[in-house]
């Protein structure tokens, strides 16, 4: 096996024949790229060497290998085990990401026995696709009975549920990534023939169906390049401008698959919009404006990319700010806890917008992309590599599972994504067209990279980035030759976080940016975000950029409501966070950070990894007794954003209040925050969130709430047991209520007793048990002393119940 220069994202064939149009600008492939850096190469090593071995593993203990097997049997006429249709029906695209990633390793890294194992698995694959090319185990396995997303028949439900062409997308990208890695065809054949039956399916004058979860139109342009077959390229192009609210199929019009308009005329990610879907889409679109030259795509992608940067964009590079449809949410809807955040969702973002540059040559993309990358992406895997977040919230409280990286998930998209892009990482460090390189990344390595025009250059660079801003770039081409070198100027270097107004550095510019050529200054006037270095370079010509690296303050517009009176902290690409484990008491959500206090930056070898982490004074806000805040000034400390939830559980914040009208004090220990909280049935959620003492800002507050979904029209209770005997007088309860997105709803009636030795009591309720929405419920009664309370609700039918916040005088 040898290792073939193709790059990851865009795979052309690299034995065949050039698409007669591609993008503009293309990226020097992986393959070129070398990397001996602190940061990225360690994390690529432990994807090759930890994660993906885990992921295989998962595939393999969850069944998603076994589904193959089965509608393998299933074809042979065989009887199998048990009719268990596989848990959901795209599962088999966890094994085909799987997949993808091991061969860009294979590309840059021979290992036979990795080689041969995915070579069984592809076996395997091969084993349960259907005659006529038709590959989807939720079907083959069980015909006559599918998984309910299915449908009784072939694609029905497509445009909704059934992921019969999602699977397919990720076979192709799997394909082609085998493909190119070890030159055996035995999974490209059978994408192809999947592919082939696609074309004679759908079509002008044929069916006409789009994809319910996209990305086969990323496929099948990657196929398109690998084979220079047209029909791929028309098919991709069909897939996309058949969506959209008059197909008369199922979905169309749904704005949750971006059906809602067609895609050339869409202008936002859409409301409601799912996140990775979008994201997948708007790939695929800038895929085919590439290699069809279609303006109508890019005039699109433009706009919805103003709208994302502009009004949709964590300051983490996240996207898809509802957990509710893991969708986009309103324009500046950027919530700090609830921020859904789902991994795929970033990786997909940094996918559309490295096309975005190579259609456009402009660094604004890249700023959004490394923003994304070193930031909302990185933070879905572990520092270990085997446990992951599929959300990836701006704050947290510790209390929710959602706190906690977990091995694996029920729907496992994230952690394949993850072994796929780490995987190729190196393909987007630099650029090239004709005689014009693009510097896109600073990060210690080398690539030999060719240039459209023939000719070789070496580059070389040295740097600590992220953690310094000095870089040494050295251009060696082959012989003395005329090139333009375009050095990106970061976005944080120019005091533009993002190429909008939806986040500003509030702390006044940063020292300047300088460049030098051979030790001689050359003045930095960007252009798209990069400085142009147009003369003829010849072997050992050095660049050096120095880009300051101060810790600044960014604040958010202020039509964000959750970062009004908020800082964030960055230092170069790194967005920071304070974590309960750096800071006293483990608390971090009761400080606020006020504008006068001095930060700064200190690299520790021995944390995390090694990080920069960021220091200084802070207040620490607390009620006292009488309900009055008590400030503290305390060491404070930041790690990167990234690094988060790698040492158990515990609160973290993004967004630091500045004043005291914003800050979150602490709340005073009462009988009822010290409270054990214990509660009936078998609820996923973690009761202690019920006397926390978060202060909910609705009965839909996504936050930190309690529920008893999915049971519902039951009777439940809620008991605290005080650390010791306490006489109260008063209980006040905040219910949870998600109408319009859930099923959970104020309680039809509750209750309140007391413990009286060994039994409970109702107390003399002397108003009667409330179930407003959006406001405390506030019971009095003569005062009991006991040493615990018990709550008793009974639901309304048909509906759960949940509880925000209980609180005790
Ligand atoms: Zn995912």
């Amino acid at each position: 096996m040898k290792a073939v220069a193709c790059v990851a994202m865009l795979a052309p064939l690299c034995a065949g024949a050039q698409p007669p149009r591609d993008y503009p600008v293309k990226p020097v492939p992986f393959t070129a790229v070398h990397l001996h850096d602190e940061f990225w190469a360690p994390r690529i090593e432990t994807n090759r060497t930890v994660t993906i071995p885990f992921a295989f593993r998962k595939d393999e203990d969850t069944g998603r290998v076994d589904n193959f097997i089965r509608a393998a049997k299933a074809l042979r006429g065989e009887p199998f085990e048990n009719h268990k249709y596989p848990p959901y029906p795209f599962d088999d695209t966890d094994v085909y990401k799987v997949i993808e990633g091991a061969s860009y390793t294979l590309s840059v890294h021979p290992d036979p026995q990795l080689e041969a194992y995915v070579g069984g698995l592809i076996e395997k694959i091969a084993a349960a696709q259907e005659p006529d090319g038709y590959l989807y185990t939720a079907r083959t396995i069980d015909p006559a009975h599918p998984h309910p997303w299915s449908g009784r028949e072939r694609w029905i439900l497509e445009g909704v549920n059934s992921h019969e062409l999602y699977d397919l997308g990720h076979l192709y990208e799997a394909a082609v990534a085998h493909y190119q890695a070890t030159q055996n065809r035995a999974l490209l054949d059978i994408a192809l023939r999947t592919a082939n039956l696609l074309d004679q399916t759908f079509g002008p004058g044929k069916r006409s169906i789009w994809p319910g979860h996209q990305i086969v139109e990323m496929g099948l342009a990657k196929l398109y390049r690998v084979t220079g077959d047209p029909r791929y390229l028309s098919l991709a192009r069909f897939m996309l401008d058949a969506r959209g609210p008059d197909s008369g199929e199922q979905g169309a019009g749904n704005p949750y698959v971006e059906a809602h308009q067609k895609v050339v005329d869409q202008t936002e990610a859409v409301t409601g919009g799912h996140a990775v879907r979008a994201m997948y889409m708007y790939s695929g679109m800038a895929d085919v404006a590439a290699l069809t030259g279609d303006s109508a795509y890019v005039n699109a992608l433009d706009k919805i990319w103003e709208n994302v940067a502009g009004k949709k964009l964590h300051i983490t590079g996240g996207v898809g700010a509802r957990a509710e449809g893991e969708a986009f949410g309103d324009n500046y809807e950027l919530p700090n806890m609830s921020a859904y955040n789902e991994t795929c969702a970033a990786v997909g973002n940094d996918y559309w917008n490295h096309r975005m540059f190579l259609l456009h040559a402009d660094a604004k993309y890249i700023d959004v992309m490394e923003r994304t990358l070193y930031n909302g992406l990185i933070s879905g895997v572990s520092l270990d590599g085997t446990t992951f977040f599929y959300e990836n919230p701006l704050e947290a409280t510790g209390l929710a599972s959602k706190d906690q990286r977990s091995p694996w998930f029920g729907v496992a998209c994230c952690p394949g994504n993850i072994t796929r892009f780490m995987a190729s990482v190196p393909g987007y460090v630099y650029a090239q067209r004709d005689d014009a390189l693009w510097v896109n990344l600073y990060v210690a390595g080398s690539a030999e990279i060719k240039l459209d025009n023939g000719r070789m250059v070496n580059v070389t660079e040295e740097t600590r980035y992220p953690w310094d801003g000095a870089v040494r770039i050295a251009i060696n081409p082959d012989e003395a030759a005329r090139l333009t070198v375009h050095v990106r100027i970061p976005g944080w270097a120019r005091n533009q976080p993002v190429a909008s107004d939806l986040y500003r550095f509030v702390d006044g510019a940063s020292e300047p940016v300088t460049l030098r050529v051979n030790g001689k200054p050359v003045p930095v006037d960007t252009d798209k975000g990069y400085v142009a270095l147009t003369r003829t370079w010849r072997k050992g010509d050095t660049i050096e950029l120095h880009l300051p690296m101060p810790v600044r303050r960014v604040a958010a517009n202020e039509r964000v409501a959750a970062d009004r009176g908020r800082v964030a902290i960055e230092r170069g690409p790194i967005v920071y966070a304070a974590e309960w484990p750096d800071n006293p008491q483990g608390q971090v959500r009761n400080l606020m950070l006020p504008d006068r206090a001095a930060l700064t930056a200190e690299f520790k070898p021995a944390l995390l990894k090694g990080v920069t982490v960021v220091k200084g004074q802070a207040m620490a806000l607390a009620y006292d007794a009488q309900g009055k805040i008590a400030k503290t000034a305390q060491e404070f400390t930041a790690i990167p954003y990234y690094a988060w939830a790698n040492r158990g559980r515990g609160p973290m914040m993004v967004w630091f209040p500045v004043d005291e009208a914003h800050a979150k004090p602490r709340p005073y220990p009462t009988a009822a925050t010290t409270a054990t909280v214990t509660v009936s049935g078998q609820s996923r959620r973690n009761p202690r969130t019920i006397n926390a003492g978060e202060e909910p800002a609705a009965s839909s507050d996504p936050s930190s709430y309690f529920d008893w979904w999915p049971a519902k029209g039951t009777a439940e209770w809620v008991e605290f047991a005080f650390e010791k005997p306490a006489t109260v007088s008063e209980c006040q309860l905040y219910w949870f209520d998600d109408t319009g997105r859930g099923e959970v709803r104020v309680p039809a009636a509750w209750r309140l007793l007391y413990k009286d030795g060994d039994a409970w009591k109702p107390v003399a309720a002397r108003e009667a048990y409330g179930v407003a929405k959006d406001a405390y419920n506030r019971v009095t009664f003569p005062p009991v002393a006991t040493s615990g309370l018990r709550l008793e609700i009974g639901m309304q039918p048909n509906w759960s119940a949940g509880i925000q916040q209980w609180k005790v005088k």
